[in-house]
């Protein structure tokens, strides 16, 4: 059951990693959910918007806080077509994001267990759980498909 609403918001998440691939930007896509239902969501786009910290995660992350004017989003689980990065990681550490599930590893800024795991750091004071690989074949297809179109 768990794993079946897993897949379906990972298969939202994987729609707005398709917006972003159509704005030109690498598609990777994230969903913010409550309570089983999506908050908000976001996908990659540093390059529309000139800002480094636009990241899918950050701008679910932001879109909810904003929504509910609060810089903590207790009880949610963000899904996101891409392991976190350091950033993103810290920044659901901040807002207290309770779980974290993604799609396809990033070896080369993944920092949710490929390069480093910010996660894992039990000095810090809150702990967001990970889950790891969860339809990883399709989120990591639809950034392969992205970048053959551009070679
Ligand atoms: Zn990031």
């Amino acid at each position: 059951m768990k794993a079946e609403l897993d897949r379906q918001f990972m298969q939202q998440a994987l729609n707005q990693a398709r917006l972003g691939a159509a704005a030109d930007e690498v598609p990777v896509g994230a969903v913010l959910v409550r309570d089983g239902h999506i908050i908000s969501t976001g996908f990659n786009q540093p390059i529309t918007n000139s800002d480094p910290s636009a990241h899918a995660e950050m701008m679910a992350l932001r879109a909810a806080a904003q929504s509910e004017s609060n810089y903590r989003l207790p009880g949610t689980t963000l899904y996101v077509t891409l392991e976190p990065c350091t950033m993103c990681a810290g920044a659901m550490l901040h807002a207290r994001v309770e779980r974290v599930v993604f799609g396809a590893t990033d070896p080369k800024t993944g920092a949710a267990g490929s390069v480093l795991n910010v996660f894992s750091e039990k000095q810090i004071n809150h702990q967001t759980q990970v889950e790891g690989g969860i339809m990883s074949d399709e989120c990591g297809q639809v950034l392969r498909d992205f970048f053959k179109e551009r070679r």
